[in-house]
């Protein structure tokens, strides 16, 4: 049970007071539907209103905040005249200028001869001060009304700055005293204040450095949020090493056979990380890593190479992919090597019915399939293997923690290797994959021919068209990526069937289109022509992005890469190092182009290294944004930001660590004030964990 302390900030954010159904509809689309959302928004400036010059030096444009006296009201002769409250302070007369009346609420608001403090935006007309709306009206007998310091949020169309300010003002009222959880050398040595006046402090800027991501209490905010991610995948790493799993020792014939029939020798990283794989398998505990390769790294190998060891010892393996046309391929290349080993393979996925699939269940259970591989059709539906020891998850980064943890319950006590190739920043890898050890090869096979990536404006199609008709008479392949419309798959289609159609008026029939709305059987029938040459030009939406291999296919064309994640660039660019010939990128861009796409585009001009790529997307776009975040899944942080906040990641990391070394439970003072801390970060997951164990 989540502690009580911590109620008020999980209530719904319609039970502050003034908070109705509208405006907490559209609360929660712009923050979240709890209490605790609203302090997670934090602001991105102030207005500062401190002023303490006469009307008579001020200037046109300016905001002034002064006290005034009422000194009359003009009433508007037409109706298209607006109404008018003269008012004066000791220096200068001021008229107030109301377009909007309500009743007489004005007469009511202003007697003459009343004082008032006012702030607004000074114009000057005709040497006339004017002030049109003031943004405040206070009483001069309450000037501790006027926030002399507006702090200023980020908004969406309905939700006014001075609302939030009211209703975040008012959740900060309800915040408790939550205990420290911190240790006392990091408050020290950091400068911290206790949680809640951290908070506080955030939202109540009095200077430009509060605002700053490095400010102490933004630190501190970004800290708590970050050790409660640290320390739930420390609980669960810590559980995992705790669960016995089987030892996989195997005879290593299987291996040698394959190695003896590879044309190529394996890479000093290949070598590296399937020695440690083979470790953990050999280890008497779960087996739960992450491999991070880049695209062309020859994860493949490795995959099938670590999958023998369990063959070897009697045991089964499977390998499951995100889609159907990658486990067809991983198939293809699986059941090629295998084949001549005398390894007995299969394919299972939603396409397998009927007869074949009858009787591939069979062989299964019966135990005559030693590798499966397929997609995750392989998990949710009624598989059973006779004895499945070692499952291989391909290119799951949409995968999170969560899913994870369900799918290494499926198996008999199974070794579970993930593998990515997106390539994400050591920081990342800690947010996302805490709970698992880490591998990552980190060097391509020799003899890769490098991409030539040329940046160019979408106004220059003409050219490239041209220069594409040649390259297709030479025989090459080519895709035609289109681009990415607001996320919505809908308009991301009707997009990519123009580009089809007017590419096909040019090319005829050998062009060919995929995108995601396709059923698998047509997008795998494409893809089958695509392969065999028939078709040369393959337009698609990005459902290319992950893993799909055609050799001849060396030049990619790519329309508004200004809207892709750089990630997502880099996976694309990935199915064009494929083949043996040098390959060439174009990547077209639409106007304005920002100074920060443009640096974006430049990167990927200037480097195929997936890491440094990922690094500088991460710097260029900041945390919330890094690889797509939502094709990623990646933990979306509220008060951290990767970007700027690397440091403290790695503290967190290390703080975790020692927490669990010494508190596995949590049942020292500062373990009970850390479960409130996992408790309002939602790290629901982990708490049940240690709860369990
Ligand atoms: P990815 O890591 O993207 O999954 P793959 O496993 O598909 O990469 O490998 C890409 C290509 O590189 C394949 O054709 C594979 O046979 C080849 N390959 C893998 N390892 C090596 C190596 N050590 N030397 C040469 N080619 C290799
Ligand atoms: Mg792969």
């Amino acid at each position: 049970m989540r502690p009580s302390i911590l109620n008020p900030l999980f209530a719904p954010i319609d039970t502050l007071n003034g908070i109705g159904s509208r405006f907490g509809a559209l609360m929660k689309n712009l923050c979240g539907g709890k209490v605790a959302d609203l302090l997670w928004h934090l602001p991105s400036g102030f207005v500062d209103r401190r002023c303490n010059i006469p009307l008579r030096a001020v200037q046109n444009g300016q905001l002034w905040t002064g006290k005034v006296r009422v000194v009359e009201h003009i009433t508007p002769k037409t109706r298209k005249q607006p109404y008018r409250i003269v008012v004066e302070d000791n220096s200068e007369q001021l008229v107030l200028i109301f377009f909007k009346i309500f009743g007489d609420n004005l007469t009511k608001q202003f007697p003459v001869g009343s004082e008032k403090i006012i702030s607004g935006k000074i114009e000057i007309f005709n040497r006339l001060l004017q002030m049109a709306h003031p943004d405040y009206i206070v009483d001069a007998a309450f000037p501790e009304r006027m926030p002399l310091i507006e702090t200023v949020y980020p908004l969406t169309a309905g939700i006014t700055n001075k609302m939030l300010n009211k209703h975040i003002g008012q959740a900060l009222q309800s915040l408790p005293d939550l205990p420290e959880w911190l240790d006392e050398n990091m408050l020290k040595h950091e400068n911290f204040l206790s949680f809640k006046q951290s908070l506080w402090q955030a939202h109540h800027p009095q200077k430009y450095d509060d605002l700053e991501p490095n400010s102490p209490c933004r630190r501190r905010l970004a800290y708590d949020e970050l050790l409660a991610n640290q320390l739930s995948l420390a609980i669960v790493r810590g559980r995992l090493k705790k669960q016995k799993g089987r030892s996989l020792a195997g005879t290593g014939d299987l291996r040698q056979k394959l190695l003896d029939n590879l044309p190529f020798e394996l890479t000093d990283a290949q070598k590296r990380v399937i020695a440690e794989i083979e470790n953990d398998m050999q280890s008497d505990y779960r087996m739960q890593r992450l491999l991070q390769g880049d695209v062309g790294s020859g994860k493949t190998i490795v995959a099938l190479i670590t999958m023998l060891k369990a063959v070897e010892c009697g045991a089964q393996a499977a390998i499951m992919a995100p889609t159907e046309i990658l486990a067809q391929q991983h198939y293809e290349s699986i059941s090629e090597l295998c084949d001549k080993i005398g390894v007995k393979t299969a394919l299972l996925t939603s396409n397998t019915k009927g007869k074949s699939r009858k009787l591939l269940l069979e062989n299964l259970a019966n135990g005559e399939v030693q590798i499966l591989i397929g997609t995750h059709a392989l998990f949710t539906e009624d598989v059973a293997f006779k004895d499945l020891a070692y499952v291989i998850v391909d290119e799951q980064h949409r995968f999170g923690v969560k899913q994870r943890l369900s799918l290494s319950q499926k198996g008999n006590l199974c070794d579970v290797l993930v593998m990515t190739a997106t390539p994400i920043p050591r920081t990342l890898v800690l947010t996302q994959y805490g709970d698992m050890e880490y591998s990552k090869i980190d060097e391509l096979p020799k003899g890769r021919k490098p991409v030539i990536t040329t940046v160019m404006p979408l106004t220059k199609i003409h050219d490239i068209v041209e220069a594409l008709q040649r390259r297709l008479q030479d025989g090459t392949q080519a895709y035609w990526v289109c681009p990415l419309v607001e996320e919505s798959e809908k308009i991301d289609l009707s997009a990519a069937t123009e580009r089809f159609e007017s590419l096909q008026k040019i090319f005829g029939p050998a062009v060919g289109l995929v995108h995601g709305k396709m059923k698998e059987s047509e997008k795998n029938a494409v893809m089958d022509e695509f392969k065999n040459g028939n078709i040369k030009l393959l337009v698609s939406t990005t459902v290319i992005e992950v893993g799909v291999n055609v050799p001849a296919a060396t030049v990619m064309i790519v329309e508004h890469a200004e809207r892709f994640g750089l990630a997502q660039l880099h996976q694309l660019r990935g199915r064009i190092k494929r083949g043996k010939q040098a390959s060439s990128c174009v990547l077209m861009y639409g106007y304005p182009l920002s100074e920060v796409a443009r640096q974006r585009l430049n990167t990927m001009k200037q480097t195929e290294d997936g890491f440094v790529i990922a690094e500088q997307d991460l710097k260029l776009r900041g945390g919330g944004e890094i690889l797509g975040t939502r094709q990623s899944g990646f933990n979306n942080f509220r008060l951290a930001d990767l970007s700027v906040h690397g440091d403290l990641l790695q503290t967190a990391y290390k703080d975790a660590a020692l927490i669990i070394k010494n508190d596995m439970s949590l049942q020292t003072v500062r373990g009970q004030n850390l479960r409130t801390l996992l408790y309002l970060f939602e790290q629901d997951e982990a708490i049940r964990t240690y709860k369990a164990g």
